[in-house]
């Protein structure tokens, strides 16, 4: 084993290692190995994958995959998405937070991890060096938590030290726990966007499982601030309960005793929506959890998304308050309409440039 590793909590419950045939000696399964060297291994063709055996069980799947590994985020036509590009390396994530929708992409709890680094990186180069006067703004944090399994791969390190040669394309870290193991092989701390998520304190305690503490991720944000990069934050999703306004009130004055607004490139709210089909797998995986029977309606996406009144009601909250604290540009809404941007912000995407290219010069910092 790698000297000095620790494995962290949110990884002590994997009981095993499959491997692909065709991934036995890729660098990143002798990596894996070396850090898990007491876990039992089995090597598996893909068609035969063991489903049955893993019920209730964790396990992690070194994986080659065959599909593309750039792609446009999903997002839809009624509503603003930001054109965020993403980096596909794996699946499924070992945390558990209630209301986290890979439960409904997903089939099972298997960690899959994409094992041939090298496809994944000659199809970025190619896609990347066609032409480096355009602007790629990217992050893994889509399929999977972009650093839940770093400890065990070191995936997003080998990225960034693959993306240090690709200056037109920055690369947005987005998780709930804590890795800082990539940052010494960083060539340009403008070209990288470390990222966590953050909800009110309530939440976080009580629908999070397996994750840092809030105070752990802005002390975590505060140390990238100190070595250089600006960070990217998100409130998703923003959900109703008794004491939702003490509850965000909290949390963002907490980031200012962290973070100055200029050190924040820019920070998404999200409203809780989801497809109709998460609901009962929500109730059967987390049966305490009621904010699933506030008031929905159906969006023109078919998403399941509060009432727009009260979601408003939360944005306007939540906006003011950040606005007391300095920021205003770096601010946006993850699928919302312009209506609800003009009621919230007083302004639309369409003022700003499209809301893509806003997010591609705050990426950038231009
Ligand atoms: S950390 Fe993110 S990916 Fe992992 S369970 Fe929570 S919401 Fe899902």
């Amino acid at each position: 084993m790698a000297e000095n590793f620790i494995l962290p909590d949110h990884l002590k419950g994997i009981e095993k290692i499959y491997i692909d045939r065709s991934m036995v000696d890729a660098p990143l399964t002798v990596r894996v190995k070396d850090r898990l060297p007491e876990l039992p291994v089995e090597v598996v063709d893909p068609d035969n994958f063991p489903h049955g055996e893993l019920e209730g069980k964790q396990s992690l799947y070194l994986k080659e995959y065959k599909g593309r590994f750039l792609r446009f985020c999903p997002g839809t036509r009624y509503y603003h998405c930001c054109g965020y590009r993403i980096i596909h390396i794996g699946e499924n994530c070992p945390m558990a937070c209630s209301y986290c929708i890979l439960q409904a992409y997903f089939q099972d709890k298997v960690l899959k991890v994409w094992a041939n680094q090298g496809d994944l990186f000659s199809e970025l180069g190619k896609a990347f060096s066609a032409d480096m006067g355009t602007r790629y703004r990217v992050g893994t944090g889509e399929f999977t938590d972009s650093l839940a399994l770093e400890a065990v791969t070191g995936y997003s390190r080998d990225l960034v030290e693959f993306l240090g040669d690709y200056p037109n394309v920055s690369l947005e870290l987005k998780s709930k726990v804590i890795d800082l193991s990539w940052m010494d092989v960083v060539k340009r701390t403008d070209r990288i966007l470390p990222a966590w998520s953050l909800n009110a304190p309530f939440i976080n305690e009580h629908e999070e499982f397996g994750v840092s503490t809030l105070r752990e991720r802005l002390e975590a944000a505060h140390t990238c601030a100190q070595a250089g990069f600006r960070v990217c934050l998100h409130f998703d999703p923003i959900i109703r309960f008794d004491g939702w306004r003490e509850g965000y009130a909290e949390i963002i004055d907490m980031i200012f005793d962290y973070l100055r607004p200029e050190q924040i490139a820019y920070l998404s709210m999200g409203s809780f929506r989801h497809m109709p089909n998460l609901k009962p797998i929500i109730e059967r995986n987390f049966p305490d959890t009621t904010y699933i029977f506030d008031e929905f309606i159906t969006g023109n996406d078919n998403k399941m998304r509060l009432l727009r009144p009260l979601r408003l009601r939360q944005f306007k909250f939540i906006v003011d308050r950040l606005r007391s604290h300095g920021m205003d540009r770096q601010l946006y809404f993850c699928m919302e309409s312009s209506e609800n941007w003009q009621d919230v912000f007083g302004y639309t995407p369409k003022d700003l440039g499209g809301l893509g290219r806003h997010l591609m010069k705050q990426a950038f910092g231009d």
